[in-house]
């Protein structure tokens, strides 16, 4: 289903991400997994792509095996950065051969922090472009894209304001929607989504959760969402679990499932949980939210909610 379908029937949208396992048991793994999540029936699931292409295979027969076992509908992610033209455009032939509808366009970070040049595309908005272009798709409207947002902001443009342009330049290229970086500070998202909003970013923007589940897992968020900031209430709250490990993951969970209320009292277009290619804090968090389904209905129900 394209996005532009799926937002137009579905807000808030819930959806998940999953990342391609490199071994036979955590492919066996990740399908248990799936299977507990398609309980929650999310309205779409992304996949995640190495940059430079140390995925590719991966990502593509993870996002070919989903198609075939699940209903969901998937957006693998693409990253352009150390690809050539050429090469992005079997990767869109084989994804609109597959039968998928979206995608992710991301400029992705080379191993090793560096973000380098190396191929025919300089930004992500140049993926977006080659998207757009491509004229490969059973669709008539090629495929649907999304691109990555950051409510506090990309470490590589210190001068937000000129970001701001950039992720303009990206939506003006053609994005559907963005999906934004995780945060923990619901005020960053607000912040972002009004500075969006005057920088004339009409499209939805859907924000990134990631619970806190392990005191280990802290670091490794740390290092995954480069500049995310980690906020003293959160951290003091941690503290007090003592290291014990059932409580921080309890009090992750409590965080998380706070944060996601006030985003849908807020009117949040759509929530996308990093899942880690686990289901129970996902399942745990909207087990508690409980009416999300009943927001998004809601919302659907008023005539010209949008
Ligand atoms: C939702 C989400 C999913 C992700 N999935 C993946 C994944 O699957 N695989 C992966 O490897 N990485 C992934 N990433 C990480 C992402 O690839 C990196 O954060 C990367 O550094 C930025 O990618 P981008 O698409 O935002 O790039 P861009 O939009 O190209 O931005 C990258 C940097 O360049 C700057 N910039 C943009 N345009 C210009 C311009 N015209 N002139 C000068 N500077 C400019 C931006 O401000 C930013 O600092 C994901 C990130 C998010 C938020």
């Amino acid at each position: 289903m394209h996005v532009q379908d799926i937002f137009s029937v579905r807000r808030p949208t819930l959806s998940l991400e999953v990342f391609p396992p490199r071994t036979p048991e955590s492919t066996d793994r990740l399908f248990e997994t799936i299977v507990q999540l398609e309980d929650v029936a999310p309205d779409f699931v992304s996949i995640t792509y190495g940059a430079g292409g140390s995925t590719r295979e991966l990502t593509h027969d993870l996002v070919v095996r989903l198609g075939t076992e699940t209903a969901f509908n998937l957006i693998p992610h693409l990253t352009c950065v150390g690809h050539s033209r050429w090469e992005v455009e079997r990767i869109l032939e084989r994804y609109a051969h597959a039968g998928v509808s979206n995608l992710l366009a991301l400029r992705g970070d080379l191993p090793g922090g560096g973000c380098g040049t190396v191929g025919d595309f300089r930004h992500a908005a140049d993926l977006v472009r080659a998207i757009r272009r491509f004229r490969g798709h059973s669709d008539p409207r090629g495929f649907g894209v999304g691109v990555a947002g950051f409510p506090e902001g990309h470490p590589g443009t210190p001068n937000r304001l000129l970001e701001m342009d950039y992720l303009k330049a990206k939506v003006d290229a053609g994005a559907d929607y963005i999906c934004t970086q995780l945060f923990f500070e619901n005020r960053d998202f607000f912040d972002f989504r009004a500075r969006c909003d005057l920088a004339g970013i009409h499209v939805p923007i859907v924000a990134g959760i990631m619970p806190v589940t392990s005191a280990s897992g802290l670091n490794r968020m740390a290092e995954l969402a480069g500049g995310a900031r980690f906020p003293a209430r959160l951290l003091r709250d941690l503290r007090r679990a003592n290291g014990d490990p059932d409580v921080v993951r309890r009090i992750g969970i409590h965080y998380a499932t706070e944060q996601c209320v006030d985003l849908l009292h807020h009117g949040v277009a759509g929530i996308h949980f990093y899942t880690l290619n686990q289901s129970a804090a996902t399942r745990e968090i909207l087990s508690n939210l409980g009416s999300l389904r009943q927001a998004g209905d809601a919302v659907r129900e008023k005539p010209g909610a949008g």
